[in-house]
């Protein structure tokens, strides 16, 4: 019998689907030798699954308009578009009468809540979100960064009460992992203070989605939020899921075409309700089928194994970072909280972006250094680690983070990079 992905053994199958293209490049240092690259920047965005691409390009010489034609191919890819927003649905375990609107990233789908919020609604969130869950929100009530994840229910409870003298709807706005730290936030529990006070709660999933399963259905977050090259899906799409009421009650995010029922002049026009009233225009079917590829991956895998996975590799990367001397790693809620694979950190006596500087230049490493789109957050935290360690951190930090494609290999390069920095000022 021909073994194909079909009759291989499932661990053959799984270990299959999720590599990573990329894994062997080979990238210069600066002194003219050759290296194959540790990408440990999964954070900001994350390598192609190999299956995404290949599924890519088995759709590609179908590519034809969706939603717009009664050819075969039309229709092939209607159909492939229809069926990734239910896999995309079974992978956030959505209710069934959730949407799942199509988005650019979680950046847009976090801007198209906000422009569907009833007139009037009060918003609640927390000072230490990425820019995404922080701009859209004109005039929310932000809370500070509590010392313990333990503690933010009983804040949001005070918050909450607070807003009730307001009347109108309430919504509450958090991250499922902070994009600085790494670290969880307790969404299961915020969602069951906001609905206990008669608010929802949206949840901007861009960094938890990728490391973490995530259930609308048993956490009873109301919407939440992702991008796909963040999920092992690059080109260009994410998506905003959740309750259908306010948003077949708002305005449409893009006018258009696609998102019309009836338009007799522009006066006078009939908007659809459910995904399309949001979707306008041709949409990316590319990255959609791409995405609906990538969580079809994830929800088979076994999470657990994969998050045992992380976790070692996180605890290695911490153990050796924090062992050097003037070494400091940035978190919110203390040592031990649980956190996806990502760690900050900044270098006594060392510019962040010398430090990423030196990584890439001498070790073939990829990091990101600097606020990481979260400047309150990112300047908080490197003011409490500058105290712990007694001086200046500077107002930047390096972040290193891991997924799918993530080896010993590349958290011990890392160290031993950082070693001949630290200490040697
Ligand atoms: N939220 C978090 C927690 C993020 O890490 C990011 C990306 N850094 C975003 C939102 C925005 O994602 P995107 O750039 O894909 O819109």
């Amino acid at each position: 019998m021909t073994v194909t992905p079909e009759t291989a053994a499932p661990s053959a199958r799984l270990a299959r689907g999720l590599a990573v293209l990329g894994g062997d490049l080979l990238v210069p240092l600066a002194d003219g030798r050759t290296v194959t690259y540790a990408n440990l920047d999964y954070a900001a965005t994350a390598p192609c699954l190999a299956v995404v691409a290949e599924t890519v390009s088995e759709l590609l010489p179908w590519y034809a308009s969706v939603h717009r034609g009664a050819g075969a191919a039309s229709r092939r890819c209607t159909r492939e578009y229809e069926q990734a927003r239910e896999t995309i649905a079974d992978f956030v375990d959505a209710r069934p009468d959730d949407y799942v609107i199509f988005t650019r990233n979680t950046t847009d789908a976090l801007n198209l809540l906000a422009r569907a919020l009833p007139a009037g609604a009060t918003v609640i969130g927390w000072d230490g979100e990425h820019h995404a869950n922080l701009l859209p929100w004109t005039d929310s009530v932000l809370l500070p960064v509590p010392a313990r994840a333990s503690q933010a229910a009983a804040q949001l409870d005070e918050a909450l009460a607070a807003a009730a003298g307001r009347g109108g709807e309430v919504l509450v706005t958090v991250t499922g992992a902070s994009n600085v730290t790494g670290e969880i936030w307790p969404i299961a529990e915020l969602a069951a203070v906001a609905h206990a006070r008669g608010a929802r709660i949206a949840v901007d999933a861009a960094q938890l989605a990728p490391h973490r399963p995530v259930s609308l259905t048993r956490s009873g977050v109301d919407y939440l939020a992702l991008s796909g090259h963040k999920a092992y899906a690059p080109f260009g799409a994410g998506i905003l899921a959740g309750r259908a009421d306010w948003l077949d009650a708002a305005e449409p995010y893009l006018v258009g075409g696609g998102a019309t029922a009836y338009v007799g002049s522009p006066a006078d026009v009939r908007w659809h309700t459910g995904p399309a009233r949001h979707e306008a225009g041709t949409p990316n079917l590319i990255g959609v089928v791409a995405l609906a590829a990538a969580c079809a991956q994830l929800a088979a895998a076994d999470r657990t194994a994969l998050e045992t996975a992380e976790h070692d590799l996180v605890g290695r990367l911490r153990a050796g970072l924090t062992a050097l001397p003037g070494v400091q790693e940035l978190r919110m809620f203390g040592p031990d909280h649980d956190r996806v694979g990502i760690v900050t950190f900044a270098v006594a006596g060392h510019e962040a972006s010398d430090v990423a500087a030196h990584l890439g230049g001498a070790h073939g490493i990829g990091v990101r250094d600097g606020q990481f789109c979260a400047h309150p957050l990112a300047r908080r935290l490197l003011a409490d680690a500058s105290a712990r360690a007694g001086q200046p951190l500077g107002d930047h930090a390096v972040r290193a983070s891991v997924g799918l494609g993530s080896v010993a290999e590349h958290v011990d390069r890392l160290i031993a990079g950082v070693t001949e920095l630290a200490g040697a000022n």
